[in-house]
């Protein structure tokens, strides 16, 4: 509802949004909200404002920590520290949307000239069906080109954004049964922010989380 704002007018009853294409207003209550997450099998379901634990799985004997609205590849690593082990965010179809990919080292932009003759897929070691099937120069056709093929680019890209971020927390997970996470950390901030070029925050949120840099 948040990131929705510009569209949405809240009221007792529920919130009214407004479509973007075609103006047309729709009123989501909270029991609609409900039906449509209960019918998509969502692992989370919010009435609009309040988070309500769903009939899922967790595991045996461990408290699931949720984190809503991160976000950023590094913000996971350091999050995964400190014990989460559930997100979600807009962030990887949101950056897809502006035609930005994520990719070992940072964002690539697949609007930028650079990408115009490039027939390398967005990222070679990735496995998303994107990677597999699309080149950079093609991607870059569509988010230039305006009209449909915008859409359908962050919608490709939005895939691969998605499979980026579930393989790096599949490999903090992997990390963590093998009791090498914090090695792990480390490698993987040096890889997401080249040249040592990380945050001090997050710095010093790992060294608080009993991971302290360079050790
Ligand atoms: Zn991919």
């Amino acid at each position: 509802m948040v990131s929705l704002s510009r569209f949405a007018v809240v009221s007792e009853e529920g919130v009214t949004f407004q479509a973007p294409v075609d103006g047309s207003e729709m009123l989501l209550t909270p029991e609609v909200s409900v039906g449509i997450q209960n019918q998509l099998g969502a692992d989370f379901i919010m009435a609009l404002d309040n988070v309500v634990s769903s009939p899922g799985r967790p595991p045996v004997g461990q408290a699931l920590r949720y984190c809503m609205g991160v976000g950023y590849p590094e913000d996971l690593v350091v999050c995964v520290a400190f014990g989460t082990t559930m997100f979600d965010c807009v962030y990887p179809a949101r950056t897809a949307r502006f035609g930005a990919a994520l990719v070992p080292g940072g964002l690539l932009k697949l609007r930028s000239a650079a990408c115009a003759a490039d027939f390398r897929p967005v990222d070679p070691s990735c496995p998303c069906s994107t990677c597999a099937t699309y080149t950079r120069s093609y991607l870059h056709a569509l988010a230039r080109g305006g009209g449909e093929g915008v859409a359908v680019a962050g919608q490709l890209l939005t895939l691969h954004n998605v499979a980026y971020l579930t393989g790096l927390i599949r490999r903090a997970r992997t990390a963590i049964l093998g009791g090498v996470f914090p090695d792990w950390v480390r490698a993987s901030m040096a890889d997401l922010c080249p040249g040592g070029d990380y945050p001090q925050w997050s710095s010093e949120a790992l060294a608080a989380a009993g991971i302290p840099r360079g050790v």
